[in-house]
């Protein structure tokens, strides 16, 4: 196998697994890197237009997060960095909602933990963002979704849900994820897929996966008939967890991950996560396509010091909406892309 010709046949076509392993293993330096980033632009633009979709991430009711014990990698394993400290109201939602659509966004997320309900605070927050705007809504609180609930949000016209696997090496999940299960994920996935309902999945890197991992977890995601969504979560530590001491995922090795998607996965959406937004030219560079944006509106006692800044107004007592979209659109067209606010 060459590389050279590896990236003139991705061009026309998917790439085979032996030859996404190839990438994984060759593409070691910048140029290399560089030749690989390229190709996957040229897949995104080919299948989708030079368009970067942007969608808000919204406040929502959801009750945090009760797997016990928590994930080792997540801010609800530390005391001094926990996510959900506050719930918010049914009017807190909705004043977020009405604030992503009036500076423009058609599309946002309601998202938070496995609270138990199985999905019943989506099902709320759906109702609710529905009767105060014209927004589509995306959804993703885990695994922690029912089949009933899933045909209500399919009835309310939600587009997708989300379920992330973040890998599917079961030694590597039981050991960051040991209050979850990767058997009740793929088949919360399953059940997505098989109501028709769009389905958005995430795979962690450098959590102790190989490169043969990501490639059987990239390539498993073709099972899903309605897969409409992969996004990449380079692992970055958080403070006071029991990963506080690890080195993050270096911006290479997402980037060449979320290529090697993009050359499988061809005109689906490809986006990051876990922060990092910081990187969001490279991973356009990389050929994703899509950014839910999060930190618009954030706890006021959680705002996180590295995220961006922009003009700020309270939402009730214990939120704030600070207005970073114009940080995005600008990142997006200087790569020469068109921000794109549609929520399609
Ligand atoms: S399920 Fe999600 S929110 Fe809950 S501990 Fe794990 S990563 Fe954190």
């Amino acid at each position: 196998m060459e590389f050279d010709e590896i990236l003139a046949d991705a061009r026309e076509r998917e790439i085979t697994k032996e030859e996404a392993l190839f990438l994984f293993d060759e593409a070691n330096d910048r140029v290399k890197i560089s030749q690989l980033l390229d190709t996957a632009s040229y897949v995104r633009d080919e299948n989708l237009g030079k368009i970067f979709k942007l969608k808000a991430f919204i406040l929502s009711s959801n009750q945090g997060c009760n797997i016990d014990p928590p994930c080792i990698y997540c801010g609800q394993s530390s005391d001094k960095s926990k996510f959900f400290t506050k719930i918010a109201t049914a009017e807190e939602v909705a004043e977020s909602a009405k604030n992503a659509e009036e500076i423009g966004f058609k599309g946002v997320q309601c998202g938070g933990g496995c609270s138990g309900n199985k999905g019943s605070e989506a099902v709320e927050d759906t109702r609710t963002i529905r009767s105060v705007t014209g927004l589509d809504v995306f959804v993703n609180y885990g695994a922690d979704m029912s089949g009933e609930n899933i045909l209500k949000l399919k009835e309310l016209g939600v587009d997708s849900i989300g379920c992330s696997l973040e890998t599917i090496n079961e030694e590597v999940f039981k050991k960051i994820k040991p209050g979850g299960s990767l058997d009740e994920r793929k088949s919360v996935a399953r059940m997505i897929d098989e109501h028709g309902v769009g389905l958005a999945s995430g795979i962690m890197i450098n959590i102790g996966e190989s490169y043969q991992d990501r490639v059987d977890h990239i390539f498993y995601l073709k099972n899903f008939a309605n897969l409409k969504m992969v996004y990449i979560s380079g692992f970055f530590p958080i403070p006071g967890t029991p990963m506080a001491n690890r080195p993050p995922a270096t911006s290479f090795d997402i980037a060449k991950t979320m290529a090697i998607v993009r050359l499988v996965h061809r005109d689906i959406d490809l986006d990051g996560s876990f922060g990092r937004d910081d990187q969001l030219q490279l991973w356009i560079m990389a050929g994703a396509n899509h950014r839910l944006i999060h930190g618009i509106f954030e706890p006021k006692n959680k705002m996180s010091p590295h995220k961006f800044r922009g003009e700020i107004q309270d939402i009730g007592e214990n939120y704030v909406f600070m207005n970073i979209l114009p940080i995005y659109v600008n990142m997006i067209e200087e790569t020469g892309l068109k921000a794109d606010l549609s929520g399609a």
